[in-house]
């Protein structure tokens, strides 16, 4: 090995297997491209600022309106701030300037200027003004936006070559923005197992790595990598022997996974005839293609809160019936089971400054923040249940801890229906409602929900960081979070236990269900259906189509019976390996793909 291969150790993220140069993403930086221009071309680029400044206040003006007759006039005033800043003389002028001095592009300038104001109110003492800074970033990118090609604004459209983006953190759009570009793995220094980060990795479909601490600070612009995103690594200048060792181990991994290809068509059911639903979680409509060409049976998990992140105001009921709708279309007959709005945690919406709480995954999210604003949450319900009368919907309630809250949710939704009836707007009168259990007071209590809802969905990754007191984006304690500690695998088969007693069909749509060892005892403890990344589900599928349920039935008694998530975890791939061989081992490997 040679001296300067360095080896950076994270949470695996998303599977594969990149290598590439280093692209280190800061957040507070614009990436515009200098762009020189003639002396006859001042007075035009000056104007063109100019008018940018008018429009972005008009922009803002007319959104602070909204807002302000829509919600709480105190909310409309964080507008305030940005059109201060929009009408601060001393950096128009430093602008304007520096056009006529340095004779760049407008755009140049501005991002420049700009950084050097989010610089000085980022080393400001005083708390209030330092979180300003987000505010100059808003409104900085809306400016940009409009004395810029929208298509050539953002930061990866700069991109030309392969590259593996390392950022502290990865914010949705960003992963948006990333699609179809060249962009061919990422890294980002925070993050868990299911931090919202990672899910999004998965989602793009390329390698990922996450929660590498100071993966900004070692990693260098243009430097070699590759990105093992099985086994959550990242290699820095790798030596030539560590390089074809990765690039043999591709091609081989590729291979692996093609063979999965000839389940696609075929029917997801065990040797003795034991049937199951794959579906898929869906973060952003862009995924549609890659979900319906891994041969998903529906959507299990549709993430509506990414729609809401990113952007200065709220969704409109037109724009999210619209979406839903999309889907709903795209995936008929199937099913599209839509969560309703899971806000806080690690999701936040720039378009709400709502207090955060000190610890914000026991705090105001979910279900609890759309019962205390029922304008926000009936406009959502009013666009799912429009969308209803397009496909094949089914509504799903995130973090409901029992009855009640399923209750006075039923309630306001019982009210958008009579409104909706009495509109004459068609919807669909018998659309099924489910509630997430994924808070061990709705674990315990599942017979009593049971009575309520009308399907289940385990959600995993919540499940775990509360049943555990885990907290599940935290990289110090990653290793802590365990999907196999008994105590977990009690909660869900009392859920799936519960719900068949009344009758109702129960899935999983936590990371978990794409793991194949997790997902023969999810199948061994008879759950109805799995929803996972689409990246997953031809792997799970063969699976399923290579053992028994019989025989999985036996591997989930026997790991009931083990004492730690450690046993259960060597015991499940053990036996894995003994039922489905060709479902996990490459040749010469002993890893999954
Ligand atoms: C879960 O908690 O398991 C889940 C599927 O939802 P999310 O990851 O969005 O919290
Ligand atoms: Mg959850």
């Amino acid at each position: 090995m040679s001296v300067n291969e360095i080896i950076l150790k994270g949470v695996p993220a998303a599977p594969g297997i990149a290598y590439g140069s280093a692209f280190i993403l800061d957040k507070q930086d614009f990436i515009v491209p200098p762009r020189a221009i003639m002396e006859n071309e001042i007075p035009i680029e000056i104007a063109r600022f100019e008018e940018a400044l008018v429009k972005t206040k008009e922009e803002i003006a007319k959104i602070q309106q909204k807002i302000s007759t829509e919600m709480q006039i105190s909310q409309a005033q964080i507008f305030e701030a940005h059109l201060l800043v929009l009408e601060d003389r001393t950096l128009i002028e430093e602008v304007i300037k520096r056009i006529r001095k340095e004779k760049l592009s407008a755009e140049y300038i501005f991002s420049e200027v700009l950084k050097k104001y989010v610089k000085i109110f980022s080393n400001i003492e005083d708390d209030y003004l330092r979180e300003r800074v987000s505010d100059v970033n808003d409104v900085g990118r809306r400016l940009l936006k409009n004395l810029m090609d929208e298509t050539k604004m953002h930061e990866f459209d700069s991109i030309t070559e392969e590259l593996i983006i390392i950022s502290h953190d990865l914010s949705p759009s960003d992963t948006a923005s990333m699609y179809n570009k060249n962009i061919i793995a990422f890294a980002t220094d925070i993050g868990g197992k299911t931090s919202h980060s990672t899910i999004m990795a998965k989602s793009l479909g390329i390698p990922a790595v996450v929660g590498l601490k100071d993966a900004t600070l070692r990693i260098r612009n243009q430097d070699t990598l590759i990105v093992d995103g099985r086994e959550g690594l990242i290699i820095i200048h790798p030596t030539e022997e560590t390089k074809k060792h990765y690039i043999d181990l591709r091609s081989r991994i590729l291979k692996f996974q093609d063979q999965f290809q000839s389940v696609k068509d075929l029917a997801c059911e065990t040797t003795d005839g034991k049937k199951i639903n794959l579906l898929a979680n869906l973060e952003l409509p862009e995924e549609i293609p890659s979900i319906i060409k891994h041969g998903a049976n529906g959507i299990g998990l549709y993430r509506t809160e990414f729609f809401y992140m990113n952007r200065v105001d709220l969704p409109s009921e037109e724009e999210q019936f619209e979406a839903y709708k999309q889907v709903a279309q795209a995936m008929a007959p199937n099913i599209v089971t839509i969560r309703s709005l899971d806000l806080g945690g690690d999701k936040f919406i720039s378009s709400l400054q709502i207090p955060r709480d000190m610890y914000p995954f026991l705090g105001w999210r979910a279900i609890r923040f759309c019962l205390a604003r029922p304008d926000i949450f009936k406009t959502q319900l009013r666009a799912i249940l429009r969308a209803s009368a397009f496909g094949n919907i089914r509504l799903m309630y995130p973090m409901i801890i029992g009855p009640d809250d399923l209750r006075r949710a039923n309630a306001i939704l019982y009210e958008v229906k009579t409104s909706l009836r009495d509109e004459k707007i068609p919807f669909n009168e018998d659309i099924k409602v489910g509630a997430m259990i994924e808070v061990p007071s709705a674990a315990v209590t599942a017979d009593l929900l049971a009575k309520e809802a009308d399907f289940f969905s385990i959600g995993t990754n919540d499940l775990i960081q509360y049943m555990l007191a885990v907290d599940r984006v935290s990289e110090q304690t990653a290793e802590l979070y365990d999907p196999g500690h008994p105590s977990i695998l009690r909660v869900i088969k009392n859920t799936i236990d519960a719900a068949h007693k009344a009758n109702i069909p129960v899935g999983l749509c936590g990371e978990m269900s794409s793991e194949p060892s997790f997902a023969l005892i999810l199948l061994g403890m008879n759950i109805d259906d799995l929803s996972m990344s689409a990246l997953s589900i031809l792997q799970i599928k063969k699976l399923i189509r290579s053992v028994s349920f019989e025989s999985a039935k036996k591997v989930a008694e026997e790991v009931l019976q083990l004492a730690t998530g450690q046993e259960v975890d060597e015991i499940s791939r053990m036996r894995l390996r003994e039922l489905a061989p060709d479902v996990v081992t490459m040749k010469n490997d002993e890893k999954n793909g």
